[in-house]
This record gives structure tokens, C-alpha cells and sequence, in this order.
């Protein structure tokens, strides 16, 4: 049973339940962007978002990336594992875009041999700085074993779901991973949600953007986009 709201964010709320080590994780309609800078509502994205990434973290779970999906109750609404949050983004790319190929100069969709892992620590009021694995240990947020089990997680789900992409047609570019502590045993779980939120979808054969950078960039139909990302899913993995 939904209970009190834990915590109100920008894109999302979740709500505890009559489990402890449960929560609802409910999706807005509203979207960020640049730290908040930019917002604007679109009617469908939670639900869209719900979907895709109830979608996504059940694939993942079913492939041996414990995560902390449970199951979608509700149109823009999940039941998850309560978890406390790790504050490091790792942010995997196949393709240099978006900050990094501003940070460095490097033309959008380099592709280097190399696969590319980021490390930020989730801090808005600093806006989210680099650090890396000697950081996060300094700063007190997890060991070394930790960090690197962090890592090669990230780097699974990234091949996974790479994968999964390109059998509907396209190309995972980055995405950006989190986790968080389960309440109920203290595991390292892959938490949050994985969606066009926080990954760059590119269309395999035209090369259109069907992501986040649609509303960063002010180009149309960032609703239609989603859905399509989701039908095309759907084709794969079925409906949830
Ligand atoms: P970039 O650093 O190029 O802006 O983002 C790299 C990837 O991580 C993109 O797929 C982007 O959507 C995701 N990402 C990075 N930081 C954030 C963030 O603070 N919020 C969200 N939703 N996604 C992020």
C-alpha cells in the first residue's frame, strides 16, 4: 500500500510502502535538463518512461544485473527495493557525445576503440564534478572492491543493453548508471531508472536522436520519440 512521499524530485517521487525495504517510485510528466536550468512538462513521458525502464531493469535482472526494479503497478508507477543511494554517476559511452565531445573538442560520434567510463559524483549544487575510483573511496562513499565491482557492473549493463538495442534498430551511445545500498541486506544494486532520460538513442539507419536530446536541444516530438523507443522494445521483450 502507497504510503507517505519520501522523497518530492524534479522528474520523480517515491513514496514508502507498508514494506520497509519497499518503495513506489512514481514518474512525472515534467523534464529536466542543465541542472534544472531548463524545464518543461510533456503530457505521457512518465508513463513512458515507466514503461521503458520497468522494461529495461526487468531485462537486466533477467540477465544476471540485480537491480532494484520489482515490478510496474501502475501506468507511471513501479515497486521497487528500497535502496540508499550511492551519489556517483557512471556514465558509459560507445561513442563520444554530448559534454564529453564539448569538454574535449572531439567531433559528436567519434567512435574510439575503447569503451569510456565517467565518474561523477551526483552533487547539484557543485553540478555533478568528476572524480574517480581514489575519490570516491576518499570521499567516504565505497571501498575499492566496491568501486570496482561498480564499474564492471556498469560496463555489463552497458554491453547488455547495447545488444538489446541494436536488435530493434538502435545504437545505445551512453548511458549513465547509478546504484544504491538495498536496505534489506546492504547488496550493491543497480538503481534508478535506465530510460531516454539517461541514455543516447540514436536510430541505427537515419541517425535521429530518440533521447533526451530531443527537449536539451529544442527539437520536436520528444513524446513520439519515447513512444517509439518503447514499441520498438516492446517487439523484443513484450509488454510489462
Ligand atoms: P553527458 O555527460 O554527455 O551530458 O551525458 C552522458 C549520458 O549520461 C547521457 O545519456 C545523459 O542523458 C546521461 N546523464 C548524465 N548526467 C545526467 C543527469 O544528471 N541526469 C540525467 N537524467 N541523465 C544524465
Amino acid at each position: 500500500m502507497k504510503k507517505e512521499l519520501i522523497l518530492n524530485g524534479n522528474e520523480k517521487q517515491i513514496f514508502a510502502t507498508d514494506d520497509p525495504d519497499k518503495v513506489i517510485v512514481r514518474y512525472k510528466d515534467v523534464t529536466v535538463a542543465f541542472n534544472n536550468v531548463k524545464r518543461a512538462r510533456f503530457e505521457g513521458k512518465g508513463a513512458l518512461d515507466n514503461q521503458i525502464s520497468a522494461l529495461l531493469l526487468g531485462y537486466l535482472g533477467g540477465q544476471g544485473v540485480p537491480n532494484h526494479f520489482l515490478e510496474r503497478i501502475g501506468e507511471n508507477e513501479q515497486l521497487c527495493r528500497k535502496i540508499e543511494i550511492i551519489p556517483i554517476e557512471f556514465i558509459v559511452r560507445n561513442r563520444v557525445a554530448g559534454s564529453l565531445a564539448a569538454r574535449l573538442g572531439i567531433e559528436e560520434g567519434f567512435q574510439p576503440d575503447n569503451l569510456i567510463v565517467e565518474l561523477r559524483y551526483n552533487d547539484d549544487e557543485l553540478d555533478d564534478p568528476f572524480i574517480n575510483p581514489d575519490l570516491a573511496v576518499a570521499l567516504g562513499l565505497v571501498n575499492y572492491e566496491e568501486v570496482g565491482n561498480m564499474i564492471a557492473e556498469a560496463k555489463k549493463a552497458n554491453s547488455l543493453l547495447k545488444g538489446l538495442f541494436h536488435q530493434v534498430g538502435i545504437e545505445l551511445v551512453d548511458v549513465k548508471i547509478e546504484f544504491g545500498r538495498a536496505t534489506d541486506n546492504g547488496q550493491i544494486i543497480l538503481s534508478d531508472e535506465i530510460s531516454p532520460d539517461t541514455a543516447r538513442l540514436w536510430d541505427e539507419r537515419t541517425g535521429e536522436r530518440l533521447d533526451k536530446d530531443r527537449f536539451r536541444l529544442d527539437l520536436s516530438d520528444v513524446v513520439a520519440s519515447y513512444r517509439n523507443v518503447y514499441e520498438r522494445l516492446t517487439t523484443v521483450l513484450g509488454t510489462n
